[in-house]
Formats: C-alpha cells, sequence, structure tokens
C-alpha cells in the first residue's frame, strides 16, 4: 500500500463523512509522488501556480474524465485565460477584475467552472481576499452581473489560535449568502474546520508529506 494513499485514508477516517471533498493539494510535488492517488480513483486536487498545474496536469485530465482540478492559489489576471480552460473549480476570486476576465474567458472558452470567493477573515494586510464589508456587493457582482457560478467561501484564518472563531464567521456569512459548499480548513486545522461546517477540506502535508 502506497503511502500516499494510506494517509489519505486516515483523513478520511478522521473525517467520517462522504460529503466532505478531501482536496489534496499536491503542489510543489512531482506526478510520481501524486500518481497512486490518481490510480487509486481520488478525484479533487489542488495547486497553486497555473504554469506548474498545466505541465502536470493536462495530459492526465484527458485520461480521466472523473478527475477534479482545484486553483486554491492568487490568480493573476494574465492566468485567468489558462485557469479557466483547466481548473474545474477555482477558490481564489477575490477581486472584480478577476472576476470580469473569468466572465470573459468562461464566453470565449465556452465553458462554465465553479468558484469561491477568498475572504480575508483575519483582515491581515500579506493575505488576499475580499474584505467582509465588500463581500455583498462583490457577491452580487460575481453572481448576479456576471452569472458567475458562485458555489461558496474560502478563506485562510490567520495561525493564530483563533481558527475556530474565523471558520464560524465564514460559515455565517456562507450562510447569509445562502451558498452551499465551503473551502477551509488545511493540514493543520481541517478538524476545526469540520466543526464548523465546512465542506472541502485542502490538505497537503498530511497527505502529501512535508514540500521542500
Ligand atoms: C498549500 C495550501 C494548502 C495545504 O496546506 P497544508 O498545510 O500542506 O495542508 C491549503 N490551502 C492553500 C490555499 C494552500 O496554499
Amino acid at each position: 500500500m502506497s503511502l500516499v494513499i494510506d494517509n489519505l485514508k486516515k483523513i478520511k477516517h478522521i473525517i467520517k463523512n462522504d460529503n466532505v471533498k478531501i482536496i489534496a493539494v499536491s503542489k510543489s510535488f512531482k506526478y510520481e509522488h501524486i500518481r497512486p492517488l490518481v490510480e487509486y480513483g481520488h478525484p479533487h486536487f489542488g495547486e497553486n501556480k497555473v504554469q506548474e498545474a498545466i505541465s502536470k496536469w493536462s495530459k492526465i485530465k484527458e485520461e480521466k474524465t472523473g478527475l477534479k482540478l482545484h486553483m486554491i492559489g492568487r490568480l493573476q489576471s494574465n492566468k485567468a485565460r489558462e485557469a479557466v480552460n483547466l481548473f474545474d473549480y477555482i477558490h481564489s476570486v477575490d477581486s472584480p477584475k478577476l472576476a470580469s476576465l473569468l466572465f470573459k474567458y468562461e464566453n470565449i472558452l465556452n465553458i462554465k467552472r465553479k468558484y469561491f470567493i477568498q475572504v480575508n477573515i483575519g483582515r491581515e494586510k500579506q493575505k488576499s481576499g475580499v474584505q467582509i464589508e465588500l463581500l455583498d456587493t462583490f457577491y452580487n457582482y460575481c453572481s448576479r452581473d456576471l452569472k458567475l457560478d458562485i458555489v461558496g467561501l474560502m478563506a485562510i484564518p490567520p495561525n493564530d489560535g483563533n481558527e475556530r472563531l474565523y471558520f464560524k464567521k465564514i460559515f455565517e456569512l456562507n450562510q447569509t449568502l445562502g451558498l452551499k459548499e465551503l473551502s477551509m480548513g488545511m493540514s493543520g486545522n481541517f478538524k476545526e474546520a469540520l466543526d464548523c461546517g465546512t465542506t472541502c477540506v485542502r490538505i497537503g502535508t498530511g497527505i502529501f508529506g512535508n514540500r521542500d
């Protein structure tokens, strides 16, 4: 049995809920290291760089039609077209400019994708994400004006021991908007996120081990 499959099984055992999507975050790992999980049939994989994801996944995605790719990192405008082309889900929609480009490329490529709006839940300067005060307006712009399929909110809370409070806040914002999916929880805090109602956990080191 491969170690990465073993790690995934342990996490599934902790989660005990088949409705929670486990996004295996494979950024920085070579395909050889990821392959056992793909062959095992795991459906969800996350990357944070468009170029890396294209070279790693383009061919495999053609072969494995059930495989879903998630863009979880900051998305630059000049990569929006390639991102819409490759990723099934983009978790990092955080500006009107980016949203309008996603809309544009969905139309040009004749493709519909699923999106999360990233919220800067801890009001941290170095982190991306929409400010809470602007969330309503931004959601309406994406969903009503651009008809982007916004499925939920995404957040990376500060690593200050108060994750539960941030997760609860995000859950409430998500409910207020009537959204069904929620992207929160990583290797170090996915249990807290589960307690607070997450539907997508993004697990890197917990499955693939430490990144260099
Ligand atoms: C890298 C990354 C993860 C996974 O982090 P781990 O601590 O390795 O599980 C989750 N979310 C985002 C946005 C990331 O960039």
